[in-house]
């Protein structure tokens, strides 16, 4: 099959690859603050590194409570800015 591209052809498959790649990264960047949520300690529940998070009836949180995102994502935002020029 000889089809022949235009560069508007060409333009927006880039623009496709460049939205999948974007959904990957978010995708990445969401399961390293997942993993590095863990090795936090929670402010919450009083959860220690490498525990899950837990209700108030002892049971095994799904997500994470946000003081450990939030200390994940601030530890990844930092790894990521320190790659950096400086
Ligand atoms: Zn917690």
């Amino acid at each position: 099959m000889a089809e022949r591209l235009t560069l508007v052809d060409l333009a927006v498959q880039l623009d496709v690859i460049g939205e999948e790649l974007a959904v990957l990264a978010r995708d990445a960047q969401e399961a390293l603050i997942q993993a590095r949520a863990l090795h936090e300690q929670c402010d919450t529940c009083n959860s220690r590194p490498g525990k899950r998070c837990i209700t108030r009836n002892g049971r095994a949180t799904r997500m994470f409570h946000r003081p450990r995102i939030v200390a994940a994502t601030a530890t990844a935002d930092a790894t990521h800015t320190s790659d950096g020029s400086e």
